[in-house]
């Protein structure tokens, strides 16, 4: 693995795949360049969750793929979520693919699942669970309590219908 300019940025180009095109498309073309590290709004790679969410933290490094694009690719799911296209060489291709691509993000967290996570958020963040006289923080404390587990039957319930299910990604070619 080469080093790129700059102390941060590590080359993770699979030139050593036969596959792979590094050099220059040549005669004028626009060479369209394998974006499997592109970050979209200063957020993680694009391929990673799908495609779907941003990466909040990356680490130190930054990682540039200088590859040729063998095509365009994106992140799907049975149920039909899409993620970002992307333009990808065929050594991140394999990559992606090797690694499993995951778990759809919104099969896992549909809309009804987030929103009872949200709720059991705010019952979690009562002032009156902390502060307080004792036998009140108590009270509040149990009724937080029978609140959250009403919703957790809820979000259980959402899994036992399917709405909540593990859908898997899968890296395919756009037509
Ligand atoms: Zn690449
Ligand atoms: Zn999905
Ligand atoms: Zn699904």
């Amino acid at each position: 693995m080469s080093q790129r300019p700059g102390p941060d940025v590590l080359d993770n180009t699979p030139w050593w795949l036969p596959e792979v095109t590094t050099s220059g498309g040549g005669d004028g073309l626009v060479v369209v360049r394998c974006s499997a590290y592109e970050t979209a709004n200063g957020q993680g790679p694009r391929h990673l969750e799908g495609g779907f969410y941003g990466l909040e933290s990356l680490g130190p490094h930054v990682w540039i793929c200088t590859a040729r694009s063998d095509g365009r690719f994106r992140m799907s799911c049975r149920c039909g979520h899409r993620g970002q296209p992307q333009d990808l060489c065929n050594g991140h291709v394999a990559m992606i693919r090797k690694r499993a691509s995951g778990v759809c993000p919104p099969c896992v967290h549909p809309p009804a699942e987030r929103e009872l996570q949200e709720k059991m958020e705010r019952i979690r963040k009562r002032p009156e669970l902390y502060t307080g006289p004792p036998d009140e923080i108590d009270r509040a404390r149990r009724k937080a309590v029978s609140e959250l587990w009403d919703i957790q039957h809820a979000v259980d319930e959402l899994v036992a219908r399917g709405i909540v299910h593990r859908c898997q990604l899968e890296l395919r070619e756009v037509s």
